[in-house]
């Protein structure tokens, strides 16, 4: 049975439809992100969640249990925002046992239970220290442990890892995931960060503009992105417009600009249909000789950015089609000479191909 299910949840701020007719479940023990643009509807989505914030219209259920009129001491799940507010003027200890000292359990249990959680968050050390002493992943974690000593058995997590330098993000993302499961908590753990969806996440449900836009496995969203604008904010994408002049098969061929022809292993689509061709950055090579069985295109290097362990490469394509490439340091393109002529070409199964959006290939593909 869902611990949490949402029913057709529509909350509107005047204008704007901050989330439109939402349909959600979470198994229990389940740890979900929530990925989205800013702007999406994901801190509406957990206020209205930890009932912090009534819905217009819709249906939330915990546990089997219509909650929409209950409070939220009493809807078993604790709302964790971006900034981790910690009383300042308590110490550690005092700012985790908080929770439990006013449920008024026996003084044995509290301090059991306190120094339990701050061994797991590997803080029992810090116990006397107060929050501005704390560096901000200690604070973090500290936040954490309170929100968990407060028996909740649901964590709504809302951007946890924002604040903190990248390094630190990187570092506590497998912190909180292990510690979601020690305890068998329920998580939705909201973020913008799609690399840190697709790293902590059992599913990932992807919304914007206030509905949910595909939701999956890691890998499913990944590989399977049902829309250019997924492909885009996941993972990152070039996007091709062109149309569909033939169906065999073995798979399709587009026309793009400068009637040059794109094949591809799609043969979803029909003759004549307008569509978007996508292709990821890794999966276009360069080179200085055509490859046989692929898509092949001549053109010049424009640009090379080093971004670390990759390269990534800007190339213009002779029809005028501007394409990025990127490529492990390993696999790097050697002469790295620019307006120097060379062949890119990628191979039909690597090629995703969209209807092409209502809104115009730009607007689906902008990060809002
Ligand atoms: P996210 O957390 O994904 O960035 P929010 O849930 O905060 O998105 O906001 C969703 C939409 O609702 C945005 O367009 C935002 O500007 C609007 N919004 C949020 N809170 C309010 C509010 N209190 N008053 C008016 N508009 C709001
Ligand atoms: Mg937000």
């Amino acid at each position: 049975m869902s611990v949490i299910h949402l029913v057709d949840v529509t909350k509107k701020y005047g204008e704007i439809t901050a989330l439109d007719h939402l349909n959600l479940s979470i198994e229990d023990k389940e740890y979900v992100c929530v990925l989205g643009p800013t702007g999406a509807g994901k801190t509406t989505l957990l206020r209205i969640i930890a009932g912090l914030l009534e819905p217009d219209e819709g249906e939330i259920n915990i546990a089997g249990r219509l909650v929409n009129e209950l409070p939220p001491e009493e809807r078993n799940a604790v709302y964790m925002f971006q900034q981790f507010a910690l009383f300042p003027h308590m110490n550690v200890w005092q700012n985790v046992s908080f929770s439990p000292v006013i449920k008024d359990y026996h003084e044995n249990r509290v301090k059991r239970l306190t120094l339990e959680i701050l061994e797991m968050v590997k803080l029992a050390d810090r116990r006397d220290a107060f929050p501005h002493e704390l560096s901000g992943g200690m604070q973090q974690r500290v936040a954490l442990a309170r929100g968990i000593a407060s028996g909740a058995r649901i964590l709504l997590l809302d951007e946890p890892l924002g604040a903190l330098d990248a390094r630190l993000r990187v570092d506590l993302r497998a912190q909180l995931r292990k510690l979601a499961e020690d305890q068998g908590l329920t998580t939705i753990h909201v973020t913008h960060d799609q690399e840190e969806a697709l790293m902590i996440a059992d599913r990932v449900v992807v919304i914007r503009k206030g509905r949910i836009e595909q939701m999956g496995t890691p890998h499913e969203i990944y590989t399977s992105p049902q829309s250019a604008f997924i492909m885009s904010f996941i993972g990152g994408a070039n996007f091709i417009e062109g149309n569909v002049i033939r169906v065999e098969d073995s798979g399709s061929i587009i026309e793009i600009r400068g009637s040059h022809k794109i094949h591809v292993s799609d043969i979803s689509r029909t003759v004549g249909e307008k569509i978007v061709v996508a292709i990821r950055l890794e999966d276009i090579s360069i080179g200085m000789v055509d490859v046989p069985e692929s898509n092949n295109f001549s053109g010049m290097i424009e640009s090379t950015m080093f971004i670390g362990s990759s390269i990534e490469y800007v190339i213009k394509l002779d029809n005028g089609i501007t394409v990025s490439s990127k490529k492990l340091i390993s696999d790097a393109y050697k002469s790295q000479k620019s307006n120097e002529p060379i062949v890119v070409s990628f191979l039909p199964e690597t090629c995703y191909v969209f209807e092409y959006p209502k809104i115009g290939l730009l607007k689906e593909i902008e990060a809002i």
